[in-house]
């Protein structure tokens, strides 16, 4: 278990569950030549990724940001997904010592399976959320476009599994970028989908940035490395290059929120290019 201590916070990786994607479509307009070197995809040419969650304390509040596919697919889908890790974020917790009940938010990047299933589990009476405890907070923009099924794909979304969740909890509609609780905020990158948004954590003279599917992985701090299932390709690049620029400047912290090898790094600019190297405190 990975932890950072910020001073006045400490953030803590959460191992949500592995799984696999189509390579294709994780990186959109790149050659398979090119993408192949860099990610082997297995037989069925999926290549390998982490749900990475992040746990903030903040002191005040012990905030999880994304939840991971969670624990509800059937073992067709389990296997389609390359899905490893039955109750991955429940032991991630356990082994944190942070019981579901004691986390007082969920800040979600967007609503998609992979960020959203977790939040709820099976009960003895149907689903119930894992977090009862917790505001869970979402742009009203991704709520509305999730309930809408306005996606790349169909599957993507639960709209049925929000209600059940708002019924059951407190929810959080955010209105553009927002401040969720003294030092951290939340701000929309579009791109992905139309309201995605991303956080940031201030604490200690330290700023750690979770940018989502803004950038997923570290390979995606590459211009022309998008996912085929971004909305707005073109804003996923341009926006990208912007924080990448700014996060190198300014020496942040940036967490992967997909990344299988590592869930945090500092960026440098190399030349014209932005790389990713291993954070020291
Ligand atoms: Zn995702």
């Amino acid at each position: 278990m990975r932890t950072l201590d910020l001073g006045d916070a400490e953030a803590v990786h959460l191992p949500g569950g592995d799984f696999r994607l189509d390579g294709g479509t994780m990186f959109g307009v790149v050659p398979k030549a090119l993408w192949q070197r860099e990610c082997p995809p297995d037989e069925r040419n999926r290549i390998r990724l982490s749900c990475n969650c992040l746990l903030l304390k903040t002191g005040r509040e012990l905030a999880l940001l994304d939840a991971g596919f969670g624990e509800r697919f059937s073992r067709r889908e389990r296997a389609m997904y390359g899905m490893d890790g039955a109750q991955a974020l429940r032991g991630s917790l356990a082994a944190a010592g942070v019981a579901p009940e004691a986390i007082t938010m969920v800040a979600l990047t967007h609503l998609h399976f992979d960020h959203f299933c977790g939040c709820l589990i099976q009960g003895p009476t149907g689903l119930a959320p894992l977090f009862p405890n917790a505001i869970h907070a979402v742009q009203r923009g991704e709520w509305d476009d999730a309930l809408a099924g306005r996606s790349t794909m169909r599957t993507s979304y639960r709209p049925e599994e929000l209600h059940t969740l708002a019924r059951r909890v407190e929810v959080r509609f955010l209105d553009g970028d927002s401040e969720l609780a003294p030092g951290l905020t939340a701000f929309v990158t579009g791109g992905h989908t139309r309201a995605h948004q991303g956080f940031r954590l201030e604490a200690g003279g330290h700023v750690l940035v979770y940018p989502g599917e803004l950038i997923p992985t570290r390979l995606y701090l590459r211009p022309y490395w998008n996912m085929a299932y971004d909305m707005f390709p073109y804003q996923t690049s341009t926006r990208k290059q912007h924080f990448a620029a700014e996060a190198a400047a300014r020496g942040w912290i940036v967490a992967w929120d997909h990344d299988p090898d590592a869930p945090w790094s500092r960026i440098v600019q190399d030349g014209e290019h932005f790389v990713a190297r291993a954070v020291e405190l």
